[in-house]
């Protein structure tokens, strides 16, 4: 296979609003740019949806969800037969819509081209294969009667999405709510809405009936809570920050009841034990932490590493964290990219400062890399404190944040001290240890001896703040199912 070849400056063709199957200016005429995080210029404007725009799609998607339409008459096989389709057409284009992913996003064109794309092709055939696989029961209630349920989909979907992994999530989104035979009104982040829009226009190819998925670009405020607000759409899906998950669940009970999904913010415990494999363990922690750009939500952003172990760990970690290539992301070796934007630069960089006020050990980095682009050098601290800043509140950057434990049951309960609850991990050798780690830590996912592996069969979600509801996997669908009990009396008569 010949290495893949990215566009350096790929043609953006699609930057209206998607309604219908039709680009639509914005009801308002207003546009907003959306930056190269690598330069800090401005790509391309783009339609900004705001409440007018939503209200249009809303009634776009009802209309394609209504009863006798041709979404709802299409055979469960052949909504499969559609997202297959659709995911053949993102991998027809893997070069072109990774470069647009690192375009818009700054993350690293290799890691676009052999992580996102092929994760997200992937979740869009698991889900093809649901179309027609996802079915009621029969069920043996007292009486004569003949008693099952249908698994019917839920209506208007809202979806939500964020920056850090954009042709990911709208994936991760689309699938389950289109395998179960809803519509969708999804808006892209502001940050980074320019691969959604191109999957708009490959929707449209595959042959979607339209108004069976909607994409409004814009902001969260306006747009976004426009559809978590909305009183005709039935369901929101929202991924990003805990503050907009708590706004979202306030909107939807001040609304309509729709029904929430929220997968969000994390402090996730990353642990290494006194018998870990220690050359595994710092790689593996450092790409828990550092991978793509330290904007995971389920970052391994709290390293908690045995006392007998911890001068060697720290010190490794350094010398990995050195050797990391940070730079254009278009260009080959490069293993980490910008921040997304100047915020969330900022934010880190704040967040960094404090780090060092409060008493942790800079080893290295802790400082903006040049002044073009939103870069920032590879960051450890040591010496942390489960009450600073820096080990409490979600970073969402490349900072890495060590902290020592003595015993097994001590690191459990710290683990276990905060709000959030998303993923988890043990590095060891020892099953028990292993066991007890898992069973032990309140988080939605674990991983032992890895780190960030997932596959679009096992579902992922978070225990406390880090969200409700499970994405992925089977009980992915249950979030686009409404369950529905049809109860038939059995003639009495003898035939
Ligand atoms: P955010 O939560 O504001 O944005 C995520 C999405 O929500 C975007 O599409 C945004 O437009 C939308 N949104 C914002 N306000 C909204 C509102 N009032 N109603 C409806 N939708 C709204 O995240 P951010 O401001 O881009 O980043 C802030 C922090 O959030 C980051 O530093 C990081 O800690 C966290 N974050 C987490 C994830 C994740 O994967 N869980 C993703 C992005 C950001
Ligand atoms: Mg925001």
């Amino acid at each position: 296979m010949s290495a893949p070849k990215p566009h350096l400056t790929p043609e953006i063709k699609y930057t209206k609003i998607f309604i219908n199957n039709e680009w639509h200016d914005s009801v308002s005429g207003k546009t907003f740019p959306t930056l190269n995080p690598t330069t800090g210029e401005k790509i391309c404007d783009v339609a900004e949806g705001d409440k007018a725009d939503v209200d249009k799609a809303v009634v776009a998607a009802r209309e394609a969800f209504d009863l006798g339409s041709p979404w709802r008459t299409m055979d469960a096989s052949e909504r499969g037969v559609l997202l297959n389709r659709l995911a053949d057409l993102i991998e027809r284009d893997r070069e072109y819509i990774a470069s647009l992913e690192t375009l818009d996003n700054g993350k690293p064109f290799m890691v676009a081209y052999f992580a996102d794309l092929p994760l997200s092709v992937k979740c869009l055939r698991y889900y093809a294969g649901w179309a027609d696989k996802t079915h009621g029961k029969t069920i043996p209630i007292d009486g004569n009667y003949f008693c099952y349920t249908r698994h019917e989909p839920v209506g208007v979907c809202g979806q939500i999405i964020p920056w850090n992994f954009p042709l990911l999530m709208q994936c991760w989104k689309l699938g389950p709510a289109l395998a179960t035979g809803n519509t969708v009104v999804m808006k892209p982040a502001e940050q980074t809405p320019i691969t959604a829009l191109y999957v708009a226009s490959l929707i449209v190819e595959a042959g979607f009936p339209p108004g069976v998925v909607n994409i409004i670009p814009g902001y969260g405020p306006t747009a976004g809570a426009a559809i978590s607000e909305h009183m005709d759409v039935d369901k929101v899906a929202f991924t990003g920050s805990t503050e907009v998950g708590q706004i979202i669940l306030q909107a939807a009970g001040k609304s309509n009841l729709k029904k929430v999904t929220l997968e969000l913010g994390g402090k996730s415990p990353n642990i290494v034990m006194e018998d870990a494999d220690m050359e595994d363990a710092v790689e593996k922690s450092h790409f828990a932490l550092f991978f793509n750009q330290g904007q995971c939500c389920c970052a391994g952003s709290r390293t908690f590493v045995h006392e007998s172990v911890y001068d060697e760990f720290v010190k490794r970690s350094v010398e990995r964290a050195k050797k990391r290539s940070v730079g254009n992301p278009f260009e080959a070796g490069t293993e980490q990219g910008p921040q997304v934007d100047e915020e969330q630069m900022n934010k880190i960089l704040d967040l960094i400062e404090s780090g060092k006020h409060q008493g942790a050990k800079l080893l290295i980095g802790g400082d903006r890399l040049g002044d073009r682009g939103y870069f920032i050098n590879p960051t450890i601290f040591s010496d942390v404190q489960d009450d600073m800043r820096i080990a409490k509140e979600e970073i969402f950057g490349p900072v890495m944040q060590i902290m020592k434990f003595k015993d097994i049951n001590e690191v459990i309960k710290r683990a276990n001290t905060t709000a959030y609850g998303l993923a988890a991990a043990v590095h060891t050798t020892d099953i028990n240890k292993a066991i007890m780690i898992a069973n032990g830590v309140r988080a939605g996912t674990v991983w032992v001896n890895c780190y960030d592996v997932f596959g679009a069969q096992a579902p992922f979600g978070g225990y406390k703040m880090s969200g409700s509801g499970r994405e992925l996997g089977e009980y992915g669908l249950e979030a686009y199912t409404e369950v529905k009990t049809v109860t038939i009396q059995i003639p009495q008569k003898n035939a």
